[in-house]
């Protein structure tokens, strides 16, 4: 099959005009061998390539440039089949794109139009993205720091179980794991969120299925005791994160009262307490979803979506509600570093929860590069085994990046 591939990478050394030629011809060689066009951007930093080919020929050479040397924190943006080569004649020919930076951009298509041999087709994605690079519509990525060996933070949540802290249960004698959300420029955990465990440790997912239906919505609340008596024993000095069914706020007419109730019981500030709401929940039971969010803000407990991204609808819940905290999905997050899709979906909803006044929260965080680049985007507050696994019944440690 004919596939497009466009990645960004940014250049481990300078190139010069020279050395740009040179690097140029050498491509083109061999890329009429083996039957591949494309084109190289370069930015005096940053380079952008396309690469057009047969997928058997374009994954392996993409392989093989991600170990090249020559660049670095490289990022896929696209990869799709294709109709018909646009490169083809051109092999691969780089441009630097300096002087083409405050260039009207009519006039960029005319030079390139010319240089390439074609009409230039602005409608399609690969011209668009061009332009974005000519343009500089992207971030910097942070300078690289290895601050930690990520095998490190690799042991399992039962490791840390024997060091737990036995405390007096609440009203369901259940256990939860803690995992600190940590803001790590101020080094300081912001929050603690308390994941729902079986009594041999079992996900919640076991536990929530194991109920009966006509419980699940009561013990979901009631189970919410446990983890307030937990944060108060332990003289947590931040929020404490609960995860929610809409429905078992709105089953029982004095949930948000039983919130209150068991703060005040265990001497816990409500106000210190967030209630996590998935995406996927609010949108399936959107009014369920909005009365309580009403009653949970009239009580003075804030309010997260939880998952965004994972959900079908994200935006369109926006639009209509506001959370105090929105934690950006896993699925989004992880990778990131590397995706050109992730990355831009990402910007936008930082860029969207800034003029809002909510905060970003980014979830499963597992690698450095990851971090780093979110870090970039401005994100400021991580969840992640990068930093602390959830911990049995108590606060696990935190590997915090150097100053
Ligand atoms: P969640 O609220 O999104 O919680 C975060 C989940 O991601 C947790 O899984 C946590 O262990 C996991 N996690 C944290 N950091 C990382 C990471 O770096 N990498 C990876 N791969 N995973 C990470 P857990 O504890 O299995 O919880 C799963 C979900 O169950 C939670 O997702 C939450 O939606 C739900 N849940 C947890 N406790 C309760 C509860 O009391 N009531 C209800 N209704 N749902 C709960
Ligand atoms: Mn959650
Ligand atoms: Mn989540």
């Amino acid at each position: 099959m004919l596939i497009q591939l466009i990645y960004r990478s940014r250049a481990t050394r300078h190139f010069s005009a020279d050395d740009l030629r040179r690097l140029s011809e050498d491509l083109t060689v061999r890329n009429k061998r083996a039957e591949i066009g494309g084109v190289l951007l370069y930015d005096g930093t940053y380079f952008l390539q396309v690469l057009e080919g047969q997928e058997q020929v374009v994954d392996p050479l993409f392989a093989h440039l991600r170990k090249d040397p020559r660049h670095s924190d490289i990022v896929l943006l696209l990869r799709d089949p294709i109709y018909r080569t646009r490169f083809h004649d051109f092999r691969m020919g780089a441009l630097d794109v300096r002087q083409a930076k405050g260039m009207p951009t009519t006039e960029i298509l005319a030079q390139w139009g010319a240089l390439l041999g074609r009409i230039w087709q602005r409608d399609h994605r690969c011209e668009r993205i061009m332009e974005a690079f000519v343009r500089g519509r992207w971030q910097d990525p942070t300078p690289s720091v290895a601050w930690f060996s990520e095998a490190e933070s690799q042991d399992a949540e039962q490791a840390h179980t024997d060091k737990s802290l036995q405390v007096q249960v609440g009203p369901c004698q259940v256990h939860f794991a803690l995992q600190p959300i940590v803001h790590t420029r101020a080094q300081r955990i912001t929050s603690v969120e308390a994941l729902l465990r079986g009594p041999a440790g079992e996900s919640p997912q076991a536990v929530l299925a194991a109920l009966p239906a006509n419980r699940l919505h009561e013990f979901d609340l009631k189970s919410k005791g446990d983890a307030i008596a937990l944060a108060a024993a332990l003289q947590l000095d931040c929020m404490l994160s609960v995860n929610l069914l809409p429905m078992s706020l709105l089953s029982n007419d004095n949930a948000v009262e039983f919130l209150v109730e068991q703060c005040r019981t265990h001497g816990w500030n409500h106000e210190q307490l967030l209630v996590e709401i998935t995406e996927e929940e609010a949108i399936t039971h959107l009014d369920t979803f909005l009365n309580a969010v009403h009653k949970l803000r009239a009580s003075g407990i804030q309010v997260a979506i939880d998952d965004f991204g994972a959900g079908h609808a994200g935006l369109s819940l926006l639009a209509d509600f506001q959370p105090d905290k929105l934690k950006l999905d896993k699925r989004l997050v992880q990778g990131v570093a590397a995706s050109g899709p992730r990355q831009a979906i990402v910007r936008s909803v930082v860029e969207f929860c800034f003029c809002l006044g909510i905060t970003v929260i980014a979830e499963g965080v597992e690698s450095v590069a990851d971090w780093r680049w979110l870090q970039s985007a401005g994100i400021r507050r991580f969840q992640g085994f990068l930093f602390a696994r959830p911990h049995l019944q108590g606060l696990p440690p935190v590997a915090w990046p150097p100053h």
